[in-house]
């Protein structure tokens, strides 16, 4: 049988040499670490967590995340199985003893009769033979070099701040309007395209008061300026804080201009400041705020955003953050089965095809190492349903997402087809959430069994 190249051991990359290996396909894993480090991991071995050691809510019930792990499990994944075997006690998270799990996922790979695991630096991409990428945000600077010659330098994407999103479920709409500027667009989709909170003269100058207040995140060392070619922040993306600080008018005259809108509420008032957001993905269930990158603390942003007329009782699928991110343009450079449509014989897995979060990366690893597998063997697999959670986010990142403003994405409840005819509200978000992971497990329970990956 032909070898699986995978390159980096993260998250995605361990998960990826697992399942294959299981299905009988011989792995070859190629980790740069110890020899090569990033400013981030501390350690040589596999699978290291490298900020908080949380794998966050093991709901599978309620939470899109905690759906993620059951499926997961579900599939014989090794890192849940690591993560389960070092859980320490943190209520409803999965929080992960650190170092035994990284030690125990490096130890299982190690004895696997199937891979070999050669520890170097690989700096360009292979011309032929079945490769998974799964080098992550912190790819080292050769390869990230070799990847943006492939896509082109565009796709290859080094940024610092992103923007919140958040359920279009949770915004007032007896304040907000949908429109485009100028009243743009052609098709029904491009005039959903956004969404507008009008804000008057105080409205406007208390944000900027708390903006400037706010408790905000500063670089760690090494952190933004280890990217080749870019400085600190990305083109066109300031935070808005540090704009706020350049002058109280700054943002009235970027995002917040207030001109080509008008308020359908309030016709004959012109609103003296508006905050854009603009829809994330196809099913119309997301929307990001344009232009608000921003590195505050994650409990200044909700108490900030919510003083957005509309957005009172927004609830947030991902919040705005800081880090550098090495990631591609999936949308546009991966098809359904995570290769590069440039060069088929390469897959890409984990952080670098726009999921974030330890366990949204090592879920796309599941996936791309059974597929890849799957494809060495001659098997066709069943497309994976896009009502579990695995499916969601594969579809996203392979086409539901906007390719223009495609950034990574934690798995949430907004990347799923909607379930139709239940009650809204409070209450009707618990019958929904569970109505959800119910026919996900279901869907998971079917794909898993009629690709009989489990006869390895
Ligand atoms: P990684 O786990 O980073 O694995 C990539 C591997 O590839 C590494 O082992 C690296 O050494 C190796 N590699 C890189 N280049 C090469 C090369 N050329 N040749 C061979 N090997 C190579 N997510 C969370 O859920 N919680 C957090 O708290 C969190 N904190 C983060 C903090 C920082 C600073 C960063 C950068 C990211 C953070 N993330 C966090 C996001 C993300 O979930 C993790 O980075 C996750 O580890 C990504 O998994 P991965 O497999 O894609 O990449």
């Amino acid at each position: 049988t032909q070898s699986l190249h995978i390159i980096g051991g993260g998250m995605a990359g361990s998960e990826a040499a697992w399942q294959a290996s299981q299905r009988g396909v011989p792995v070859i894993l190629h980790e740069m670490r110890p020899r090569t480090g990033t400013f981030a991991h501390r350690t040589g071995d596999l699978a290291e967590m490298v900020c908080s050691n949380s794998f966050r809510s093991d709901d599978s019930e309620q939470n899109a995340v905690g759906l993620l792990h059951w499926e997961m499990r579900a599939a014989g994944g090794l890192i849940m199985e690591m993560a389960d075997r070092h859980r320490l006690p943190a209520g409803g998270a999965l929080a992960v003893d650190r170092e035994p799990f990284a030690a125990a996922v490096t130890e299982r790979l190690r004895a696997h009769p199937l891979v070999t695991l050669s520890q170097e630096e690989v700096t360009t991409l292979p011309a032929s033979g079945p490769t998974i990428v799964a080098t992550g945000p912190l790819t080292s600077g050769a390869l990230a070099g070799a990847i943006a010659a492939e896509t082109g330098q565009d796709s290859l994407a080094f940024f610092d701040a992103i923007a919140p999103i958040l359920y279009f479920d949770s915004i007032d709409m007896s304040k907000a309007w949908m429109q485009s500027r100028y009243d743009k667009g052609e098709t029904e989709e491009e005039r959903t395209a956004y969404l507008n909170c009008p804000m008057d003269r105080d409205q406007y100058e208390a944000f900027i008061d708390a903006l400037l207040a706010a408790d905000k995140t500063e670089f760690k060392p090494g952190e933004a300026s280890s990217a080749p070619d870019t400085t600190p922040y990305f083109d066109g993306c300031l935070p808005i804080e540090v704009m706020a600080e350049r002058g109280r008018e700054t943002l009235r005259f970027g995002p917040m201009k207030p001109v080509g809108l008008t308020n359908p509420h309030q016709p004959d008032v012109k609103p003296y400041a508006v905050v854009q957001l603009r829809r994330d993905n196809k099913l119309g269930t997301l929307y990001n705020i344009v232009g608000f990158q921003t590195k505050m603390k994650y409990g200044a942003q909700t108490s900030v955003f919510k003083m957005i007329p509309g957005l009172e009782n927004a609830r947030f699928a991902r919040l705005g953050g800081i880090h550098r991110n090495t990631f591609l343009n999936s949308p546009t450079l991966l098809d359904d089965q995570m290769r590069l449509r440039s060069r088929p014989h390469i897959r890409f897995a984990g952080q670098i095809t726009g999921v974030e979060g330890y366990v949204e990366s090592a879920a796309m690893g599941l996936l791309a190492g059974r597929l890849a597998a799957a494809e060495i063997l001659g098997e066709r697999l069943p497309t994976i349903p896009q009502v579990t959670a695995m499916g969601a986010l594969i579809h996203h990142i392979t086409g539901g997402a906007e390719a223009r403003t495609f950034q990574p994405m934690n798995v949430n409840f907004g990347l799923f087809p909607p379930v139709e005819g239940l009650k809204g509200g409070r209450r009707g978000r618990k019958d929904r959430y569970k109505a959800y992971t119910d026919r996900a497990k279901a869907a998971w329970t079917d794909w898993l069994a009629a690709t009989r990956l489990d006869a390895a």
